[in-house]
């Protein structure tokens, strides 16, 4: 006879394979609709003359490749920006390599190191002489050293200072620049769904900061600030324990969660910016991904993994989002 124990690790069973079902549905959902053209009406960044200028920051390869490879094939200027200049200049000519009608596809190359204030200062001098501003940001350069079951700390300044303090330099020095606009400019940040509030497996301990940072009556950039420095002080001395902090890629936990709080944050403080101005802020988890980051051990590609965010560049403006949290084009909890 079956005994409860074994009906329930059947339940379970059944349970995830049917998550697994439901994903692998939703993918193929995307890739269908990432295979249908834009119609004319959705297309706002065709209206613009000159063209809409995206920036995509670490885009030499990965994700970031990918979103800087399909904004230019659907029609942007791409600023394809990277620390090192052989590989971005690389990156840049392959997307030209391979588009269709040279013509079309409009790409170039700009020196950017999100951790280095001095870098960003002077791509934001360049992007304002040169194109009077941009339309679109996309947030992704970030670094891991963490991998497979890993859970080191040792990089912990690294991965906050690139990927958190990165997104938030950049947010800083390019909101002043983009331009005005019908159709709205946008800000899209590569993020986790490792940086859930209140992931089952992998959140921080303190219930209260988790309400307070899920409260937006609470939610503050010192809020964050505090919680991240709380981290880097326990990390360097050594006290940070698993039952504090998230469990998973501990690090990169923390600051995905900071970059989704400080997401909500700035695109409540620009929701009031009237119309010709607006800016639509959002962040999207691009699933896992067989990139450098994931020493290829990812279950989908570049291309997949891109796809969300670049959803998130275009979206029309009557469908304006701002503020959200998404995965595979859909709304997820933050
Ligand atoms: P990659 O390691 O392939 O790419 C990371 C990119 O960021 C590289 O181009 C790298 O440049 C660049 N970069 C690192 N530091 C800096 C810096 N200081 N200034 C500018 N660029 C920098 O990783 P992915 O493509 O996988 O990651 C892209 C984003 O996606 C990251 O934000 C990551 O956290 C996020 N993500 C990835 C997931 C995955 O499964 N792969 C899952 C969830 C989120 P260089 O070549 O010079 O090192």
């Amino acid at each position: 006879p079956r005994t409860s124990i074994s009906r329930h690790a059947d339940a379970a069973h059944t349970g995830k394979e049917a998550a697994r079902e439901r994903r692998e549905q939703r993918r193929r959902e995307v890739t269908l609709l990432r295979a249908l053209p834009y119609e004319p009406h959705q297309r706002w960044w065709d209206r613009l003359e000159p063209r809409a200028v995206a920036v995509v920051t670490g885009a030499n390869r990965g994700i970031g490749f990918e979103a800087a490879r399909q904004l230019a094939l659907h029609g942007l200027h791409v600023v394809l920006t990277s620390r090192d200049a052989a590989k971005g200049q690389d990156a840049a000519e392959r997307i030209r390599g391979e588009a269709p009608d040279e013509a079309c596809v409009s790409v170039e190359w700009r020196q950017l190191d999100v951790a280095d204030a001095a870098s960003v200062e002077a791509f934001a001098t360049w992007a304002l002489e040169t194109h009077g501003g941009i339309h679109v940001l996309v947030n992704n350069a970030g670094v891991n050293f963490n991998k497979g079951p890993d859970n080191s700390v040792e990089f912990a300044e690294q991965v906050i200072e690139t990927n958190y303090y990165g997104t938030k330099r950049m947010i800083d020095a390019m909101i002043p620049l983009m331009k005005p606009s019908p159709y709205g400019a946008r800000i899209v940040n590569v993020s986790s769904r490792l940086g859930r509030v209140n992931g089952r497996r992998n959140r921080i301990g303190d219930a209260s900061l988790r309400d307070q940072l899920l409260n937006d009556d609470c939610l503050s950039e010192q809020l964050i600030d505090e919680m991240i420095k709380k981290f880097l002080e326990q990390v360097r001395q050594g006290t940070w324990s698993s039952d504090q902090w998230p469990q998973m890629y501990t690090d990169y936990s923390v600051l995905k969660l900071a970059v989704n709080a400080y997401t909500r944050l700035m695109s409540r403080r620009l929701s009031d910016r009237p119309d010709g101005q607006k800016i639509y802020m959002n962040c999207f988890c691009p699933g896992w991904v067989k990139t450098a980051m994931t020493g290829w051990e990812g279950n989908i590609s570049a291309e997949e993994g891109a796809d969300t965010g670049v959803w998130l560049a275009l979206l029309p403006c009557e469908q304006g989002t701002n503020g959200k949290f998404f995965a595979e084009r859909r709304e997820i909890s933050f």
